[in-house]
């Protein structure tokens, strides 16, 4: 069985989603969805920690585009969540120094917020006191609260962004595993390409390549990011009994041991629906769905020779990463090693109440040759295809406004039949005037 579509959209994932809904929306193109699985959104789109981020961690001179989504994100989700009735809890997130030395770094991570956009009365810095006025169980030097912080479920919201991009014309094509591609024309920006799916194939003018941990492993197949490679963290949780429901009124963060690994500190989360949990560390395995012991020996051969690449050969042979990687294994392998690194801020935390896991994620970060972790995401591109590389936390939070800016390009570049006059009433108008 083949098709024909203008644009193949691969991965339904948060951004793959939301970019099929806007590419739907406001073009005339033919568009199609395909996905591995039974559904979209079952990878980290829905394996995360549904918070909605405000651009505190991010330093503006490295990290200046992901502040800019993030802090566009947030109103784009909540109109976006208003408009479905989908939960938008606009709770606010404390993020606490447990040592004199960490509060230099809330000061550093007041002085970002505002540089990334943040206003004076969404962040408020704490003193010891303060903190306890508001948060009486937490233990701390100083903390910042950022009031413009909110927690959502980023896989009802996924969901959603398939069924209206559906509603506009998309197809979806699931359980549809991209294995390869082969061109059938090769002239310039006329190439028709052929993907080959382990259900049906895919004839497109264009590819998107929005499948998160996988995708920088389809960018090497059609021949591109060579110089990159990655490594894949499993974030863990542990679900905490109800007996904990009311220890806090906000999520709780700690300031980042490194803050150039800012992913490896498990934090007190309170999701949208009122559920608290601990986590997620971030402990390396072989692949990015290794979620169980089966699925990461599975990966472990490819992996360890793949590795014999010169950028993960320096990072594993720095000594301050090693020992970073240590603890994070500990961590995954004691409860109470985890529990205990949060234990630092909530003392009334019992290890031995944690009965029950949550849902691991897991984020694949890229890798230079140089052995340094890429800080942003990359989009790397040739005449007939677009890949999304390293688009990792908060992503979710920025997926709307960075598909927009996705959509906007390939319009610009006449990569797709644009329509922009096209003016339905949807949330986003404004945006693409
Ligand atoms: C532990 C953890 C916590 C996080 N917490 C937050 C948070 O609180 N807030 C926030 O904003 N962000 C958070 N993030 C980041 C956020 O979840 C991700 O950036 C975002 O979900 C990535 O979306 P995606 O669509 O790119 O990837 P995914 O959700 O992984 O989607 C990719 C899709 O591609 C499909 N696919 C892969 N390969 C193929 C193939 N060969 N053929 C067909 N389909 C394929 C997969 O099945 C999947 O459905 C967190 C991430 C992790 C790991």
């Amino acid at each position: 069985m083949q098709d024909n579509y203008d644009v193949t959209v691969i991965g339904g994932g948060i951004l793959g989603c939301a970019i099929a809904y806007f590419l739907s929306i406001v073009t005339e193109s033919s568009i199609i969805v395909i996905e591995q699985e039974k559904n979209v959104g079952l990878h980290t789109s829905s394996r995360n920690t549904g918070k909605v981020h405000a651009p505190l961690y991010y330093n503006p001179d490295k990290k200046s585009s992901t502040a800019f989504y993030a802090l566009k994100g947030f109103d784009m989700l909540k109109r976006y969540c208003n408009l479905h009735k989908l939960p938008f809890k606009e709770d606010g997130v404390i993020e606490v120094a447990i040592n004199e030395r960490q509060i230099d770094t809330l000061h550093k991570h007041v002085q970002w917020a505002h540089k990334n956009g943040l206003k004076n009365e969404d962040v408020k810095f704490l003193n010891k006191d303060e903190i306890l006025q508001i948060e009486p169980n937490v233990k701390c030097q100083a903390a910042i609260v950022c009031f413009r912080d909110a927690s959502t479920d980023y896989s009802l919201i996924n969901q959603k962004l398939m069924e209206d991009a559906i509603r506009f014309g998309c197809k979806t094509s699931f359980q549809n595993k991209f294995r390869s591609v082969y061109c059938n024309t090769n002239t310039g920006a006329n190439r028709k390409m052929t993907i080959i799916g382990t259900v049906k194939d895919i004839t497109t003018d264009y590819i998107i390549n929005a499948t998160g941990g996988n995708s920088l492993d389809i960018a090497h197949n059609l021949g591109l990011a060579r110089e990159y490679t990655d490594l894949h963290f499993r974030g863990e949780y542990w679900m905490a009994p109800q007996k904990y429901s009311n220890l806090t009124k906000r999520s709780i963060y700690s300031a980042p041991r490194y803050t150039e690994y800012p992913f490896l500190d498990p934090h007190w989360i309170i999701r949208s629906d009122g559920r608290c949990e601990v986590g997620p560390n971030a402990v390396p395995v072989f692949g990015p769905y290794s979620y169980n012991l089966y699925d990461n020996l599975k990966n472990a051969v490819p992996k360890i020779f793949e590795s014999a690449n010169l950028g993960i050969l320096k990072l594993v042979l720095n000594r301050q990463f090693l020992r970073l990687v240590s603890d994070e294994f500990l961590s995954s392998v004691f409860k109470t090693n985890m529990i205990n690194r949060v234990r630092k801020f909530l003392p009334c935390l019992n290890p031995s109440d944690f009965k029950q896991r949550g849902r691991a994620g897991i984020r694949s970060l890229l890798v230079d040759k140089n052995g340094n972790f890429v800080s942003e995401s990359l989009l790397v591109e040739d005449e007939s295809s677009l890949h999304i590389l390293n688009y990792n936390s908060p992503g979710a939070t920025g997926a709307l406004p960075v598909a927009i800016d996705i959509v906007k390009e390939l319009v610009q570049k006449n990569m797709v039949y644009g329509n922009v006059s096209r003016k339905i009433n949807f949330p986003f108008k404004d945006e693409f005037e």
